[in-house]
């Protein structure tokens, strides 16, 4: 019977022209164990090809190749590619998850569907008011989805939710049927806060600290710009920016100023720029005060907050320097928004800021209902407090470095975090976090820490997961 049934697996697999498997990996040359470059395994061929396509970058004196796999001229979601590589010691890590054997049938569909886009969004349009009504689509791509056992392909929508407070991504079938619908709400109601020494009527912003202004009068800088929905960016002749407090216009000066600080420190502490100016939008929601608060594709926005849950977003140092972290860790990582990724940002978004402010208590200038929203000095252990949810379990990574901080000091630890998401990686798991952790302690740090980050990993029960 075994001997029969043996027969049969081996038959149906080998009668299967299109083996469709995916395929994880992840090494690094730091890692116990891992003395020689192991190579990378069965799929050497398509990575040849990805490492050709795809424009490397430099962050921190390596080099960075980052992308995600197309077949076809497709994105394939689920997978990506990354190696790190350094001129004096070459590669030294590198990780990937890439699928091979999409049926022709899939790929076949998936240039239908590229064909017939227009009509198809038009399609969508009639039945779904939120896309007729949404100010603007920010993408159409067709996207290949493999992380199921059979291989689909999507007309891949997204645009900003009409009241601006969410990012949605429509996935659409080639009868024009929207099948899936993902969107993330970046608010700071689930997300981040972060210090400033005082508060921002007590700091009262002084305009030598608005560094690198174009000089025209209007407050911007090369890496920086401001606006509002209702009110027009402050401009002043001079350069001086003095707005009374009780002025809606006092926001944009605020929260600029909190983001330029933030600019400056991940220069001056870590030595990384984003290589592109970002954008603060404020007062969204108009006259109907929201409490959005997040990033998206190097634009910051922000509610004044309803008064209810949140008073004064612009003006919570916390809050803002959150959002434009986000920045700094999608240009380390890679890493997005959702699911376990979406830990990892938030996480990291909280540390940073955090580890800039002196404070771990998020959110405490402007939530209203506790003295804070969140705070990453705790004792969540991954052994028993994950739960899979985007904000608790990135409460159980912010606050093992947290931890780190305390024993290492703020230089080593935000150092140690920068190495960490530039080898994580845009796929990076949560379980990756021990293997990642001690193989960037290895090369980061004197061998007289290392004992101090495997303390670490034991306490917040990483080492029993
Ligand atoms: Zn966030």
């Amino acid at each position: 019977m075994k001997h029969l049934l043996l027969f049969l697996l081996v038959g149906s697999l080998w009668g299967c022209s299109n083996n469709f498997h995916s395929q994880q990996e992840r090494w690094s040359a730091h890692s116990p164990g891992a003395e020689e470059f192991a190579g990378y395994g069965e799929f050497e061929a398509q990575i040849a090809e990805l490492k050709i396509k795809t424009a490397h970058q430099e962050i921190d004196s390596k080099t960075v190749i980052r992308t995600q796999q197309k077949v076809a001229g497709f994105s394939v979601e689920g997978t990506w590619f990354q190696e790190v590589s350094s001129e004096e010691s070459g590669i030294e890590s590198y990780s990937y998850q890439l699928v091979e054997g999409i049926p022709e049938s899939v790929i076949h569909s998936a240039h239908e569907i590229y064909e017939n886009r227009e009509a198809l969004i038009e399609v969508v349009r009639g039945s779904h008011k939120v896309l007729k009504n949404s100010p603007k689509i920010e993408k159409v791509e067709v996207v290949l989805e493999a992380d199921e056992l059979s291989p689909k392909a999507w007309l891949k929508v997204s645009f900003v939710a009409p009241d601006e407070q969410s990012i949605v991504h429509f996935y659409i079938n080639a009868a024009g049927r929207v099948k899936r619908t993902r969107s993330w709400r970046h608010n700071f109601t689930d997300g981040v806060g972060f210090v400033y020494d005082s508060s921002p009527e007590e700091s009262d912003l002084s305009e030598q600290m608005l560094k690198n202004l174009v000089g025209d009068g209007k407050l911007a800088s090369k890496h920086l710009s401001v606006e509002s929905v209702i009110q027009p960016t402050p401009v002043s002749e001079d350069n001086i920016f003095k707005i009374s407090t009780s002025e809606r216009e006092f926001d944009l000066l605020q929260s600029y100023f909190f983001v330029d600080q933030m600019i400056s420190w991940f220069q001056e502490e870590l030595n990384v720029s984003l290589g592109y100016s970002l954008n603060i939008k404020v007062h969204i929601g108009g006259e109907k005060p929201t409490n959005a608060a997040f990033f998206y594709a190097g634009n910051i926005r922000l509610g004044e907050g309803d008064g209810k849950v949140y008073q004064k977003i612009p003006r919570d140092p916390s809050i803002v320097s959150h959002e434009a972290s986000h920045a700094y860790v999608e240009k380390l990582s890679g890493l997005g928004f959702d699911g376990e990724a979406g830990s990892y940002s938030e996480a990291f978004s909280d540390f940073f800021t955090a580890a800039r402010l002196g404070r771990t208590d998020m959110g405490y200038f402007s939530y209203m209902r506790a003295p804070y929203k969140r705070n990453i000095d705790n004792d969540m252990r991954a052994s028993k407090d994950l739960r899979g949810k985007k904000y608790n379990d990135s409460l159980v990574i912010s606050s093992t470095f947290w931890e780190l901080k305390k024993l290492l000091g703020t230089k080593k630890a935000t150092q140690l975090a920068k190495a960490f998401l530039i080898e994580l990686g845009p796929g990076g798991k949560i379980k990756d976090l021990p293997e990642v952790l001690t193989s960037v302690t290895r090369a980061q740090l004197p061998s007289e820490d290392h004992h101090v980050v495997e303390s670490v990993l034991e306490q917040k029960g990483w080492r029993s997961l």
